[in-house]
């Protein structure tokens, strides 16, 4: 007998005909004798909804209410899915974050989770031998006694704290593709499905923009050592298939040097003009910037045209994009810059990989490659396993197929 964690995502759950379908594999697994914890996401695209009603209903709404309304999808989900298990047969109840409780600090929207107790489910599993059918994306604020949302995508960071919090021998996480790819398999057919990624890679990947995985459902499955499996709920529940294992590097044989291709179009870009090249410049800018919370990312100097003032360029994530052009017109006096440009429409492209601690030149020919297809580079990051080029987001889906072309990614 294992214990295991199974979550659905969105379209998985997306109609009561595919609720029954998560129904069927949560029966082959109840079946097979293990003890069975379910994590739901609302109905796709009704996430969507409910953020759109709450900014329709105020622009500057509570952060508190917004989690009151966007929590509730789960709530639905979660209920339908116990009543189709004990329809079929298997005694389950639904669980919502507070009933738990699965614990969050206040910050609501965007909230972490800081504890989870698994002893109520656990107990449940051993007395009645009942599934635990519960809401992904909440948690409560226990300070507040108010609900908390996890950010989007967070279902996934609910299924493996549930899973360390019940000591899971597995977290499996379905979904609409049957595993992770080299690249989003909807913009490149030619991406490969892996049968294994590093904790680090896929980190990297879920950061730099691959939305499969909630960056910090990584963070959690790596601390706490989580067996985690990204797989399909489209499989037939009567022979499914393993998915991609997301484990430690030294578990995978066959490393590559890099090992998938990410796009962000949550990106911002701007651009200081005839900046004074003097020290305390760059202080005059980012600190301003770090002291509203808004992260800086890709930054580029460069010497102007006329060689005594310089540009400054640099990357802050779209949402802020207005904020942060506001907090600098403020600061000119004291940067003291020509002028602000700025531009929404580019995206970030990034390769990941950890051969690239031992390879050298890895990102040089990345240059090369998308110069020889006239793509502009805005601005360059590098780290030991990664780098990033910003680009015009027309380009977007030929610099991933570029990019993943030249380093072997495509299938055979
Ligand atoms: P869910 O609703 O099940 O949480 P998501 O839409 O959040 O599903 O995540 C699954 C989607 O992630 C896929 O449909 C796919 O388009 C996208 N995706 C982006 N990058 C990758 C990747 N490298 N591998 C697999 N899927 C990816
Ligand atoms: N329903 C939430 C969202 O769409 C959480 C999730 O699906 O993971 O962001
Ligand atoms: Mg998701």
């Amino acid at each position: 007998m294992a214990r295991l964690v199974m979550k659905f995502g969105g379209t998985s759950v997306a109609n009561i005909e595919r609720i029954r379908n998560v129904a069927r594999h949560v029966k082959r697994e109840v079946e097979a004798g293990h003890q069975v914890a379910v994590v739901v996401s609302a109905m796709a695209g009704k996430t969507n909804e409910l953020v759109g009603w709450c900014r329709e209903a105020s622009a500057l709404h509570d952060a508190r209410e917004y989690d009151a309304v966007v929590a509730s999808g789960e709530q639905v989900t979660a209920g339908l899915l116990a009543i189709v298990l004990q329809d079929m047969g298997i005694w389950a109840r639904s669980w919502q974050g507070w009933q738990i409780p699965i614990l969050t600090d206040g910050a609501h929207g965007a909230a972490r989770i800081t504890g989870a107790d698994g002893s109520r489910i656990i107990q449940h599993f051993e007395e009645r031998n009942e599934v635990a059918v519960v809401t992904g994306f909440q948690g409560i604020h226990q300070p507040t006694n108010r609900i908390a949302t996890l950010g989007r995508g967070g279902s996934d960071t609910s299924a493996v704290a549930l899973a360390a919090a019940i000591h899971a021998d597995r977290c499996d996480i379905y979904t609409d593709v049957d595993g992770v790819y080299t690249t989003d398999p909807r913009i490149v057919p030619q991406a490969r499905r892996l049968d294994r990624v590093s904790f680090e890679e896929m980190l990297e990947m879920a950061s730099l923009g691959a939305k499969v995985l909630q960056v910090r459902s990584v963070e959690l499955a790596m601390t706490h050592n989580v067996k985690t499996f990204v797989r399909s709920s489209f499989d037939d529940p009567a022979d499914p298939k393993p998915g991609t294992l997301i484990c430690d590097e030294e578990d995978i044989v066959e490393q590559q040097i890099v090992t998938g291709i990410a796009y962000s179009k949550d990106e911002a870009q701007i651009t200081l003009r005839r900046v004074a090249d003097k020290p305390g410049v760059a202080a005059a800018i980012f600190v301003p910037l770090a002291d509203a919370n808004i992260n800086v990312d890709m930054i580029i100097q460069v010497v102007s045209d006329d060689t005594t003032t310089t540009d400054i360029t640099f990357t802050v994530p779209a949402a802020d994009y207005e904020r942060a052009k506001t907090i600098l017109e403020k600061a000119r006096g004291e940067i003291n810059y020509a002028t602000l440009q700025g531009a929404t429409d580019v995206v970030k492209v990034s390769a990941i990989g950890v051969g690239m601690r031992s390879h050298a030149g890895v990102a040089a020919k990345a240059f090369k490659a998308l110069a020889d297809k006239g793509i502009n580079i805005r601005a360059i990051t590098t780290s030991e396993i990664k780098f990033s080029v910003l680009i015009d987001a027309a380009y977007t889906e030929l610099a991933v197929r570029t990019l993943h072309s030249l380093y072997g990614l495509d299938k055979a």
